[in-house]
């Protein structure tokens, strides 16, 4: 059998380390890319090279943004008393997609996860905790809801953070609440349809 070319094996063997892309999709990039125009192939190379350098992340929420604050952070109107806790950005896109939230996100960059060596420490939690304390020191009530997937890790997670939270709150300033049901157990926030997140937004419960 006739081997591919070098730089298209090369090309394959890239766009099989994408999420979701197999072999045989990789190969079908490979190819298409082959056949189009070089302007596109020339935008396409120069967005994903863009995305690393001009992307930032925010350093108050983790989020992604386009300068050291984000758009959401940087907002007057966003209540920054009311905290959504996410896994990953794509969630912020998520919830921000049925316009109904008006609070501000803290990014954790991911769950806990044993299994894949990932604790406490490797996500923003220390940060959150400083977050709200520095919060509960202006005196007013503060909410923090907790939006990490229904998967077994992102409730763990979540309980895990309650635990750290309320031992922050010695005036009942703090409400915690929990991402409601309608989004089914292993469900993604990432996929969920924006009425069934809207209703998980609206039926949360106190955690
Ligand atoms: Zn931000």
């Amino acid at each position: 059998m006739a081997e591919f070319p070098q730089a298209i094996k090369k090309l394959i063997s890239a766009f099989e380390r994408l999420p979701g892309v197999g072999p045989k999709s990789a190969t079908r990039l490979a190819f298409y890319l082959l056949n189009t125009p070089q302007d596109f192939i020339a935008d396409l190379s120069n967005s994903i090279l863009e995305v690393k350098s001009k992307v930032k992340i925010c350093s108050a929420c983790f989020g992604v943004g386009e300068s050291e604050i984000c758009g959401i952070c940087d907002d007057n109107k966003r209540n920054k008393k009311e905290i959504c806790v996410v896994e990953r950005s794509i969630d912020v896109m998520a919830i921000e997609k049925m316009k109904t939230f008006k609070g501000v996100y803290h990014v954790l960059g991911g769950v806990i996860n044993p299994l894949d060596h990932i604790g406490p420490e490797e996500l923003k939690i220390a940060e959150l905790v400083v977050k709200i304390k520095n919060l509960l020191t202006e005196d007013e009530a503060i909410e923090v809801i907790l939006a990490t997937n229904p998967t077994m890790e992102g409730e763990a997670t979540a309980l895990y953070i309650k635990k750290k939270l309320l031992e922050l709150d010695n005036r009942g300033k703090l409400l915690i609440s929990r991402i409601g049901s309608g989004l089914p157990m292993g469900a993604d926030l990432e996929y969920a349809d924006e009425s069934t997140l809207a209703r998980a937004m609206e039926g949360r419960r106190e955690l």
